[in-house]
Parts: structure tokens; sequence; C-alpha cells
């Protein structure tokens, strides 16, 4: 809930062109703005150079535009906005929130062994607290945010007239509504950990960038696949960290491929045949649920359909869950 106006956006990350997975997200982001008679943004995620396609993020736009997409301000490109993460970082370190780590992979496999932690396909491991109280003599490689303590320290922290967050946090769950999911919960402690902020080649990580750059465009709605659920709780706390809105979340249904994975550019799912763009629309609608549109009609056509059908249908989505499951 938040009495900004309505701001969404479309974040692709130009690793490749738009599939028939990262167009459900995009057309469900125009959608709800639409529908709440809001702004859509479009920015280009390109903070990871080594896994961009060089020219993807131009063919991307032209994608969106011939499914009559059209951001409301021209898009922007995360490569350009590095003195906005770097101002960010700035400021967790000043409030002792950000600290050096010196461990490379070899060092983490070695704790994690030595903390008896399993390594299970998929599953990330959370951070095992190496150079959480020093370097101990190591070099700096890269920036964590002080996630645990964080976490701890929430009790007192809110005891002491912390801002109100758009989450509740009790004994270490971590609890938030998902417009579409309903209620969700994580174990920010036990699942992820002091993550990483800034990289050891330099780079900021996605969940700094996203942060900022959702929090300085305004962005009150985000709308995006459900892969990246479970990264909702960590973006929570680094909001509240910076002191920033949390928006309000909807993660869109995933496409999935016939073996049950995710659908993906990594997994080869083949970009969008922009020779019929209407049928690709028509595809995506129906992994939203949305009823087909009576043919032949044009994309405005199908457009404004999509955009009445959807007034209420997400939104009502909160009115079918009551409570949070229990935290794992
Ligand atoms: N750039 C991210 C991706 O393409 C999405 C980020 C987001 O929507 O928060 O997977």
């Amino acid at each position: 809930a938040t009495a900004a106006p309505y701001c969404g956006r479309f974040a692709p990350s130009p690793t490749g062109p738009l599939h028939a997975g990262s167009l459900v997200a995009a057309l469900a982001s125009w959608l709800d703005a639409r529908a709440h008679g809001g702004t859509w943004l479009v920015r280009i995620e390109d903070i990871d150079p080594p896994r961009c396609q060089p020219g993807a993020d131009q063919y991307i736009l032209q994608q969106l535009a011939q499914c009559g997409l059209h951001p409301d301000a021209p898009p922007v490109w995360q490569s350009q906005r590095q003195a906005h993460y770097a101002a960010a970082l700035e400021q967790l370190r000043h409030s002792d929130l950000a600290y050096p780590c010196g461990c490379g992979r070899r060092d983490l496999e070695a704790a994690w062994a030595a903390q008896g932690v399993v390594h299970v396909r998929h599953v990330e491991r959370p951070y095992p607290g190496t150079c959480r109280h020093g370097l101990h003599g190591k070099p700096a490689r890269s920036w964590r945010f002080r996630l645990d303590e964080y976490v701890r320290d929430w009790p007192a922290r809110q005891a002491a007239g912390a801002t109100p967050a758009g989450f509740v946090l009790e004994d270490g769950c971590l609890q938030w509504q998902d417009r579409r999911l309903g209620p969700q919960t994580q174990r920010p402690v036990e699942a992820v950990g002091d993550f990483i902020l800034q990289r050891a080649d330099g780079l900021y990580a996605y969940q700094l960038a996203v942060v900022v750059d959702d929090a300085l465009q305004g962005i009150t709605h985000v709308v995006r696949g459900e892969d990246l659920t479970d990264n909702t709780p960590r973006q929570m706390l680094l909001q509240h960290a910076l002191g920033v809105p949390t928006p309000a979340y909807l993660h869109t249904p995933l496409v999935l491929m016939p073996d049950g994975e995710k659908l993906s550019k990594q997994h080869g799912a083949t970009p969008l045949d922009l020779s019929d763009p209407l049928f690709a629309l028509y595809q995506a609608a129906s992994v939203l649920g949305l009823p087909p549109v009576e043919s032949p009609a044009t994309i405005p056509d199908a457009l404004h359909t999509w955009v009445l059908n959807w007034q209420g249908f997400y939104n009502a989505a909160r009115d079918r869950y009551s409570s949070y499951p229990r935290c794992p």
C-alpha cells in the first residue's frame, strides 16, 4: 500500500532476445500499469557485461515495440548508473551494514565443508560468515550486506523506532504478501546469509542495483517472473537498510519446458518470432490466465481487452489467502 502514483517496470537482462517466458513478465507488468492508470518503464539490466549479448538490448526494445508495449519514458541502462550503486554501497558502509570479504570460491567451499553444509543442486548455500568479523589478513575482494546482524537486531531496531517495513520479520522469519502467490515466507539467515553487494571483479550485484534503481525510478509495483520470488526478501531488507520504500510485488507464472525446467535462454528457449507478435501475445496472455480474444483482432484490441480483464483479476488474489504458511 503506497500513496505514490503507480509506477511499474520491465527489467530484462540483455543476455539474449525475449522468449515466450520473458514476454509473460513484460506483458503482465504492462497490463498491471495500464489497469492502474500508471506509468510503465523499461530498464535494461546490463550490469553483468560478460553475460550480455551485444545488440540484445536494441533487439528486446524492438520486440516490445512490435508487441505494442511502449514505455512511457526512454529506457535506462544499468551500465550507465554505476555512480548510483557506488553511492548506495557507500551509504551502507557508512552505517556499517556492508563489510569487505576476502574469500574466493575455495575459501567458501572449505568453510561450508567444515560446517557440514551440503550442496544441493540449484540451492544456494548461505554465506558461512568467514569474514564477518574481519578479513584475517586477506585482501578485500567483495562487499557483503550484514544480513545476519540486521535480522538479529531487528526487534531492537524496531523497538527503537526504525522505519516500518513493507514486510513482517518475526523470530528470523520474513513474511510478505505477493499479489499473485499470496503470503510468502523465508528465513533470510538460513537461506542466503550475508549476500554480495559488489563482486570481486568490481561489478555491482543484481540485488543492489535492482533495489537502487527501483527506488530512484519511483517504482511502486514490481511485476516479474516467479523465478525471482525468493530474491524478494533480500531486496526488502536492503530497501529497509537504505531507507527506501518497499514496492508491491507480483510474480508471474513461468513458462515451463516439457521436462518441467523453466524456459530460459540458457535452456535453449527460442527467441520470440517477430513475424507474428499477436500470436506470441496470445500465448503469453494464456499463461497469465487471460481469456482468448475473438479473432481476428489487432494488437491494440487484444491489449485493450486484457487490460479490462486484468482489473481486479490479480488484485483480488490477496482475498484468497488469509494466513502465512509456516516458515520452513
Ligand atoms: N533482470 C532480471 C531478469 O531478467 C529481472 C529483474 C527484476 O525484474 O527484478 O531476470
